[in-house]
């Protein structure tokens, strides 16, 4: 699936429409998506040349980085506390 792409296009694709709410972190109406790998893809209407085409609201949300946590930001592993002889 090749954004940006009509209604038709979209669902020509396999992907199937599961809801329409907001987006959580910057409001705007968006319709989420079931795409071909089983995957949610939250999609936003826009005009483009005069046409209705979803495109990824990726692309548009000024909050997108949250929906990914980049991996360098992600709390590393606990370390295993090496269980010491108090005693020794
Ligand atoms: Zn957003």
């Amino acid at each position: 699936m090749k954004l940006p792409a009509t209604r038709d296009e979209v669902e020509a694709g396999g992907w199937r429409k599961v809801e329409a709410r907001r987006c959580k972190l910057c409001g705007v109406p968006i319709d989420i998506f079931r795409t071909l790998l089983g995957k949610n893809a939250p999609l936003e209407e826009v005009l483009v040349d005069g046409v209705r085409k979803y495109i990824s609201h990726f692309a548009t949300c000024p909050h997108a980085n949250k929906f990914r946590t980049p991996k360098h930001l992600k709390p590393a592993k606990p370390e295993v506390p090496k269980t010491g002889d108090l005693f020794a």
